[in-house]
């Protein structure tokens, strides 16, 4: 528990010091936030979730939601390709052979490995969970072909968790996912990535043409893919979204709330914009807002770590009421900012592009509400 704490404090210095005094400039040149990540890597972040038997700090979620709150304050980029590295390293710990995870997570628990998800693929988009890409028998191995719409990480990871129904499958849900390496043979990442925001995460589309891989890569029993998905990539990815929407919304609020005491108008004898009612109301609903996701994100980790069976509900709810507080609060900042935010003074109009790509990640905001709508009716979700 110790070492858990001075990890996480190490994660709020490296935020502070390293992410963001980096993060306008990562944001403009759109690079991979390699240093970010050797950072934090050196500061035992990117192992926070690796059991303590293969080097980790043997964090859980709590710690996760954490950790990405505070890194989001400073650079949402490095924040979401921690994320990503922390579902595909969660995943291998839980799921994976015992070859997998010697492969694997000690060099992570070093800060020398980085994973992520390569799920989403162009025939089935926000719909991730469903691929739409098959495996072919190959001898007794497989050939994995793919079209991955978005990979963050991609060309800068060491490894890939992908998403695949199985050769012969039976459907859109009967799924493998294997650990694809860094370099291998028929993985290739197709240009850049050029999105609104997040724009230093590197979440291009990547191609997979008969990729060779044999059982061993396969993380799992044979067709454990989606419930594997369900039980352990969700939570974490739906809860890792959320924190770092919060994080976004909080550095948000800080700015602004700062802003507008010290943006005073020499007409009106040098009154600060905080003086004006209407400014006072803004700012109080982004106060209510951002407490209100806090509270949502924290009950939702608590049902999950007792394993409340009515947790799914709020793990899916969670992300959409986290990233849709983080939408309103950063456009009321980008209000209350005027020319000075609009201007790209003060990090604010990042921190605008980069709120966005909460509500659109998949599962985005509309299918997470359709699974709430259904769950809380008790109409089945697939
Ligand atoms: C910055 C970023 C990083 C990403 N990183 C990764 C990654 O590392 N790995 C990975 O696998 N994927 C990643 N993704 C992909 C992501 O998870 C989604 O798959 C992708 O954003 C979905 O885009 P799409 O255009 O195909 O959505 P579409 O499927 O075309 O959906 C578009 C919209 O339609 C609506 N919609 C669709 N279905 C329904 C429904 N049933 N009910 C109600 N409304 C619906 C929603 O409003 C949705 O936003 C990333 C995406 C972004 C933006």
């Amino acid at each position: 528990m110790a070492e858990i704490e001075a990890v996480l404090a190490a994660n709020e210095k490296a935020s502070r010091e390293v992410l963001a005094p980096r993060a306008d400039e990562i944001d403009q040149t759109r690079r991979f936030p390699r240093e970010n990540l050797k950072a934090l890597g050196a500061a035992g972040i990117l192992g926070l979730l690796i059991p303590q038997q293969f080097g980790g700090t043997g964090g859980t979620i709590p710690d996760m939601a954490r950790a990405l709150e505070m890194e989001a304050r400073g650079c949402a980029s490095t924040a979401m390709v921690t994320l990503m590295h922390y579902c595909a390293m969660a995943t291998i710990a839980a799921k994976g052979s015992d070859e997998l995870k010697k492969s694997v997570l000690p060099g992570a628990a070093r800060g020398e490995h980085l994973g992520t998800l390569a799920f989403s693929e162009a025939g089935s988009g926000g719909h991730f969970y469903m691929p739409v890409s098959e495996a072919r028998q190959n001898g007794s191995g497989k050939l994995l072909s793919a079209n991955k719409s978005f990979v963050t990480s991609a060309g800068e990871a060491d490894s890939y968790v992908v998403s695949t129904r199985r050769a012969g499958a039976s459907g859109p849900t009967d799924v493998n996912l294997y650990l694809v390496p860094k370099g291998a043979g028929g993985f290739t990442v197709r240009g850049k990535f050029e999105g609104l925001g997040l724009a230093g995460n590197a979440s291009a589309p990547a191609t997979l043409s008969d990729v060779s891989v044999d059982d061993k890569a396969r993380i799992g029993d044979e067709g454990s893919g989606f419930p594997t998905m369900l039980e352990v990539v969700l939570p974490h990815f739906q809860i890792g979204v959320a924190s770092i929407s919060i994080g976004i919304a909080s550095a948000a609020f800080d700015l602004i709330t700062t802003r507008v005491r010290e943006r005073k108008y020499e007409q009106a004898g040098g009154a600060a914009l905080a003086s004006i009612p209407r400014v006072q109301f803004l700012v109080a609903e982004m106060a209510i807002e951002l407490n209100a996701a806090k509270a949502y994100l924290n009950e939702t980790i608590g049902k999950a770590m007792a394993g409340d069976p009515a947790a799914m509900i709020d793990v899916l709810g969670v992300k959409a009421k986290a990233s849709e507080s983080c939408l309103g609060i950063v456009s009321r900042a980008m209000t209350l900012g005027g020319g000075w935010a609009f201007g790209k003074r003060g990090g604010l109009e990042r921190m605008f592009r980069d709120a966005q790509a909460a509500a659109v990640m998949a599962p985005a905001s509309d299918v997470l509400k359709d699974f709430v709508g259904k769950a809380s009716l008790g109409i089945p979700l697939f």
